[in-house]
């Protein structure tokens, strides 16, 4: 009799966006920041956030940086420079809580954090942290990652833009396209062919030559800078340039920091989505009944949260490795393929428990798919990350 009161008791007790208790793997520290940071959002972000993707633009973006900055989300991974030298697995729970708001924050925050602070922290000279790497903590100073153009996209090797050396100066013209941040950005990391490889240079946006017009008409992403960077014969010094890295490995090492946040952010669109299905299925009636008693819809909900719980203990694990030192890039990439493929496709179910209201604004649904579909595209494609795994399995590269 007292067993199965205790077992009664511990079913009652079960989060229905955390079926298996993951919840419990987390250290106390772990969840508190996972609870400022959602605290942080809810603040911030979530009564603004429809709005701002409805007219395709952020009030205030600055402010809000600067208060990303003041809470120490960016470049949070990161050790020293003012930046905040927490845990991966932190930096992934913040991510998932970004993403619950929105995919653009998160992916704010990642460019700022895992691409153009990284990639200054990990490949620039002493003087480029020095300059940057405080402001961009604080929240001062925005950067942005300038890797894909009109025509180089899953390609970077055969980018276009190029650097060439002018007496002890740099000269860089290109285009860059699909740029997050770009707009907004004080500084850019661009990645340029040169006679010495593929390099990266530090671009401050006030350059001569330099600009970056806004892309419009997006359908995803929308509350999220995107822009197209145009360099124009920029002039930059010697000491722009990245000292020591050459060839993809530079910025494919970003972009494997990047993916890592995607595959804890993801999961946030997923379950800010399947919470909002859940509540709506328990108010909203038809036949009499409220539609969470229809078998087909437990189904969906059974099947969306067990599909949660696996990307979330797929999230954990790869971030227990990363957090040991024992993570190879490829599990990365296993992690952002099913992560977000799983998220959109729990994103598209919830929608159809939520029926025509599932198409409107006033719930988040949608708006977290549309994001996804971005999602799905950038820090490398589906298929890309497909074939680098099936190229890891395999030892036969698919690529071209
Ligand atoms: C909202 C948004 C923000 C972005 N932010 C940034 C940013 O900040 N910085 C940045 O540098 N880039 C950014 N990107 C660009 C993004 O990384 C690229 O869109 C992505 O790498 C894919 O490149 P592409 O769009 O040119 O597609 P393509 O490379 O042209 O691919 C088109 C299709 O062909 C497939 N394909 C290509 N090659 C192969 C192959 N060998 N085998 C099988 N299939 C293949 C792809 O998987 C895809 O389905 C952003 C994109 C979006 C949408």
């Amino acid at each position: 009799m007292s067993t199965a009161t205790t077992k009664t008791a511990r079913r009652q007790t079960l989060d229905p966006l955390d079926l298996v208790g993951i919840d419990q793997l987390l250290s106390g520290d772990e969840r508190a920041v996972r609870s400022t940071v959602r605290a942080m959002c809810a603040e911030l972000v979530d009564p603004f956030v429809a709005d701002w993707y409805e007219r395709g633009t952020i009030d205030d973006v600055r402010e809000l940086v600067r208060s990303l900055g003041r809470g120490g989300l960016l470049g949070m991974h990161l050790e020293g420079y003012g930046c905040a030298g927490m845990s991966a697995v932190d930096y992934g729970l913040a991510c998932l809580e970004l993403e619950a708001s929105d995919s653009g924050l998160r992916s704010l925050v990642s460019v700022q954090g895992s691409l153009a602070m990284f990639a200054i922290h990990q490949w620039g000279s002493p003087e480029h942290k020095d300059e940057w790497l405080p402001r961009m903590a604080a929240g001062d100073a925005v950067g942005c990652f300038g890797l894909t153009e009109p025509d180089s996209g899953s390609d970077p090797a055969s980018m276009r833009t190029r650097a060439r050396q002018d007496g002890d100066d740099w000269v860089i013209d290109g285009r860059k396209m699909w740029i997050t941040n770009g707009s907004i950005a004080d500084v850019a990391v661009v990645w340029a062919g040169t006679d010495d490889g593929i390099r990266g240079f530090v671009v401050p946006t006030t350059s001569p030559g330099f600009s970056a017009p806004l892309i419009k008409h997006k359908m995803s992403l929308r509350a999220s800078v995107t822009s197209e960077l145009v360099l124009d014969g920029v002039r930059v010094p010697a000491s722009a340039a990245f000292p020591e890295v050459r060839g993809l490995r530079g910025p494919l090492s970003c972009l494997n920091e990047a993916r890592y946040g995607i595959l804890w952010g993801s999961l946030g669109a997923a379950r800010s989505s399947l919470h909002a299905a859940l509540e709506y299925a328990s108010t909203r009636e038809q036949f009499g009944r409220p539609i969470s008693s229809f078998q087909l819809t437990q189904q969906k909900l059974v099947d969306m949260s067990i599909e949660l719980s696996k990307g979330a203990l797929l999230a954990l694990t790869i971030g227990r490795a990363k957090d040991d030192g024992r993570l190879d890039p490829v599990q990365v990439s296993v992690g952002k393929l099913n992560n977000v493929r799983s998220a959109l496709e729990i994103c598209r179910t919830s929608r159809t428990i939520l029926g025509a209201n599932g198409i409107s604004l006033e719930y988040p649904v949608m708006r977290h798919m549309n994001n996804l579909e971005s999602v799905l595209t950038y820090e490398g494609t589906s298929e890309m990350h497909t074939l680098i795994v099936g190229q890891a399995m395999t030892g036969r590269s698919a690529f071209a």
